[in-house]
């Protein structure tokens, strides 16, 4: 068993000895079949979770109408949740209402793919009821019971299965594939929020092509804001040289630049997709900054105008189309500024007011902007004295200009 199990196993012996059944469920138990690292163990039991709460010390209501119990067990943290049933879907999303059952049969009947509807005990013997472990070894996805059924249950598990295919490298199993084809409409009944997640997943997997090539052929891809009269695009995408992508910004700025979204479309589409706006602001600067970098060089104002963060990413981006990155390079030219920020100015504004005696104005920034320039570009030093007489220089010449 490995660790994070062991960890985790007073939790399912504590339930089985008040008498309820306790089983490990779900991607920890696919994940460590598969002899991959193992990120969230999660419980499945036949006690309600009145009863779960009383068995344990310390627990947090996290979704207690689903079912669903936080446990805080040693350094640990479970989500312990009740096995349950979901009856009729009406927005193809959330179930109308979820029953508690006292049989694990029942709850991992409701799971999405066979490879997710394995159960563990504290033994490590598995509860295999769909042939969940063939599929595993096989590298199948493969939907519980009636693929059509379950996608009109719940539309988002058409998303989950194409991001399975990219993460683990399987194949999409053919009714399985074919109820994505006929049903990918219903993906407009789904939040964006949640399609944007799955996407991410996706385009992160390190099986990448896998992933897209279903997307696009099923055209689950049309319900994804910019992607729409993007086939010919969306190829381009798809054959990315097979490098997996390391951050979500890296995510949106490939995609973006493959999908050639014209930059007056960024923002909207940025913002369709319900990304934070701390995130929309580097995925457009560095939009600029690939734009740029792919037909230049770097130059001092665009190494300060970006910073470090957003130059790593572009430069990294680089190897995407068919550009060496020299990440160690740029971040080295960047380091050399003289200056990152205005902050380091020798001077800032109520220097300039003391030293020249006049009203504060829009002078004042724009004098500052224009040393911070030639401060970066090496024409001028950063100390008090040259900037001093260089602002000086530039008010004698704009009053020349009037
Ligand atoms: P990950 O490694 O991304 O966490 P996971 O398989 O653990 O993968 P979760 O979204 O954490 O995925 O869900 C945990 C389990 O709950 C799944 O393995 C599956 O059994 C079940 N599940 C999750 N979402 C759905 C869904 N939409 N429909 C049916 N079952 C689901
Ligand atoms: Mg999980």
């Amino acid at each position: 068993l490995p660790a994070e199990f062991k960890d985790a196993t007073p939790l399912i012996t504590a339930l089985e000895k008040a008498g309820f059944e306790a089983y490990f469920v779900g991607g920890s138990v696919r994940d460590a079949l598969l002899g991959k690292r193992i990120h969230d163990v999660d419980i499945a039991t036949s006690a309600y979770p009145e009863e779960v709460k009383q068995i344990f010390k310390r627990t947090v209501d996290v979704g207690i109408e689903h079912g669903t119990v936080l446990v805080l067990y040693e350094a640990g943290q479970y989500e312990v949740t009740t096995f349950r049933t979901e009856s009729t879907y009406q927005d193809y999303r959330r179930p109308d209402e979820v029953t508690f059952v006292r049989s694990l049969a029942e709850d991992l009947k409701r799971r999405d793919f066979t490879i997710n509807a394995l159960a563990m005990n504290c033994q490590g013997e598995i509860v295999d009821l769909f042939q969940g472990i063939a599929d595993l070894e096989d590298g199948v996805i493969k939907a519980v019971g009636d693929a059509s059924e379950r996608f009109n249950e719940d539309a988002l598990r058409m998303l989950r299965a194409l991001r399975f295919a990219s993460q683990l490298g399987f194949r999409i199993e053919g009714k399985t594939f074919d109820a994505i084809v006929e049903h990918h409409r219903l993906l407009a009944k789904i939040s964006i929020e949640r399609i944007q997640i799955e996407f991410v997943k996706l385009m992160l997997g390190t099986h990448r092509r896998n992933g897209l090539e279903p997307f696009k052929i099923s055209t689950c891809y049309q319900h994804c804001p910019g992607f729409q009269e993007k086939a010919t695009e969306l190829r381009r995408l798809i054959e990315l040289p097979e490098q997996p992508m390391t951050s979500e910004a890296m995510v949106w700025l490939v995609t973006f630049y493959c999908l050639e979204i014209p930059e007056k479309d960024w923002r909207l589409l940025l913002s369709q997709w319900k990304l934070s706006n701390q995130m929309i602001k580097v995925v457009i600067d560095s939009l600029k900054g690939l734009t740029y970098r792919l037909a230049h060089s770097w130059t001092a104002d665009w190494l300060y105008e970006l910073g470090a963060e957003k130059v790593r990413l572009i430069e990294e981006s680089l190897l995407y189309f068919g550009q060496e990155p020299q990440v160690a390079a740029a971040l080295a030219m960047y380091e050399a500024l003289r200056i990152h920020s205005i902050q380091e100015l020798a001077v800032n504004g109520q220097d300039l007011l003391k030293a020249t005696d006049l009203k504060p104005g829009p002078w004042v920034g724009r004098c500052l902007g224009a040393m911070e320039k030639a401060v970066i570009n090496n024409s001028l030093a950063n100390d008090r004295a040259s900037l001093l007489a260089y602002a000086e220089r530039l008010l004698a010449e704009s009053t020349d200009e009037k």
